[in-house]
């Protein structure tokens, strides 16, 4: 902290891995002596944990870099770019680009930080890393968008490859931001290689990765549920956000018979007391995809309420899934979430429950699947694109959709057993943050200092 202040999500990334890990650690702080850890193997071990943790927080490397492009009116712009390539133990980097006004240095590492572990938990072979700019998309017109996109990766391009660093999307990077990326990329390099994934189905894309973090989110939910005896059909669903996670997520209750009551934006909260239907839903992928406007525009639809400036967390329900972004549950929410009768909660955007919050899940025995396990589809479908680039063809919809709905079950297997095995039954956090650290620990320690 002293050498990186002002990094406050990144520390409390850190910090959640950190404690989950007292059990993993614990064995080498009973025992005292230097040498007698140094003498046994086993206990070795256990200190190699400590000192590669140390390792894995520094990040293998740090690109900083200025975009400089020209808006409408013909006026000059800036923007930050970043890229953070954490951790490579397990294979190239993989990760999102986030595009908003709040990035900085201590969003990317965060956010990369998390992915690395994420990633393990795939179980398929890609490192962490994340990237992005503080540049706005709001209100930004679609030449400026393309601008900005082509200028972003006249740089980025030198950093990337389909062997060393595979970006994707993330919030305010969708198909279309992909789709300027890439024909940057290949103008610039003269390959036509996988070197992004979340591309258009016709240029090398695969099938339900739009779909893949909210369908995903709603796999793991079901695996979480079923192991503790209960199914989601008919359950009232409060969910947050409005953006392509969010989306797909209430399709996919929909699909579960489930009835997702909410969706929200920055402005505000939209909630239907008998359930978002097909055809409201409809209107709000419309309006978001299409229109790109804001949900306030549906007031007004018969059983349609709009709360101006509030969150979706005050509503009596039986699950919440936040799909809107960090931070979005604090303290106080996690205490009305459980007074209104909530008691299972899923992350499908990175990091939305603060610290507080998330011991206040685990002390009233909610069902808790923390982000980095239950988010996991978005980016084991970019696995699966990448398989099916260097393959040089196209899985159907139903593979696909298959494979997905198999890594999701082992995402949740991998986070029960590892809580299981290490005295934290139920506490899926525990479990997510010890088996994602193990593998990549492992991974290191076997390819040496
Ligand atoms: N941005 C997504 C995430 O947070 C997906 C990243 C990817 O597909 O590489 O996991």
């Amino acid at each position: 902290k002293k050498r990186d202040p002002h990094q406050d999500e990144f520390y409390q990334a850190v910090e959640e891995i950190i404690r989950s890990l007292e059990p993993v650690f614990a064995k080498v702080q009973s025992q005292e002596p230097e040498e007698k850890i140094q003498r046994s193997t086993f206990l070795n071990t256990y200190k190699k944990y400590i000192k590669v943790m140390e390792q894995i927080l520094e990040p293998e490397r740090i690109i900083q870099f200025r975009v400089a492009w020209v808006d409408d009116k013909g006026n000059k712009q800036i923007n930050r770019g970043f890229r953070v390539q954490f951790n490579s133990a397990i294979g190239p980097y993989k990760g999102g680009l986030r595009f908003h006004p709040s990035v900085d240095l201590s969003i990317i590492k965060f956010l990369g930080f998390e992915q690395i572990f994420k990633n393990a938990l795939t179980t398929l072979p890609m490192g962490g890393g994340k990237g992005g700019s503080d540049f706005d998309p709001k209100g930004k017109s679609e030449n400026e968008v393309m601008r900005f996109c082509q200028s972003f990766m006249i740089e980025l391009s030198r950093h990337i490859g389909m062997n060393v660093d595979i970006p994707a999307g993330d919030i305010g990077v969708g198909g279309r931001e992909i789709g300027y990326l890439y024909g940057m990329y290949k103008k610039l390099s003269s390959k036509f290689e996988g070197v992004l994934t979340g591309k258009g189905r016709n240029w090398g894309g695969s099938f339900i990765r739009p779909e893949a973090t909210g369908y995903g989110l709603i796999y793991f939910t079901n695996n979480m549920l079923q192991a503790n005896a209960k199914s989601i059909k008919g359950k009232r669903v409060l969910v947050s956000g409005a953006g392509n996670v969010a989306i797909y997520c209430v399709e996919k209750l929909l699909m579960e018979g489930a009835i997702p009551l909410t969706m929200s934006d920055s402005k505000g909260t939209l909630y239907v007391e008998s359930g978002i239907d097909k055809e409201l839903f409809q209107e709000v992928v419309e309006l978001k995809n299409v229109q790109r406007g804001r949900l306030s525009q549906l007031e007004g639809r018969v059983g349609v309420k709009y709360f101006e400036g509030k969150k979706p967390w005050n509503i009596p329900a039986d699950i919440a899934l936040p799909c809107a972004t960090q931070n979005e549950i604090n303290e106080e929410d996690a205490r009305n979430l459980i007074n209104n009768g909530v008691w299972a909660i899923a992350e499908g955007a990175n990091m939305p429950s603060t610290p507080k919050a998330q011991q206040i899940f685990l002390n009233n025995n909610v069902l808790y699947g923390p982000a980095k396990a239950a988010n996991a589809g978005g980016v084991a479908v970019s696995g699966l694109e990448i398989s099916q680039n260097a393959l040089r063809l196209n899985w159907s919809r139903e593979e696909v959709d298959q494979k997905l709905q198999a890594i999701m079950k082992k995402v949740f297997e991998a986070c029960e057993k590892a809580a299981k095995e290490y005295g934290k039954d139920g506490n899926y956090m525990a479990g997510a943050n010890i088996a994602g650290f193990l593998k990549v620990a492992n991974s290191m320690i076997e390819q040496g200092w």
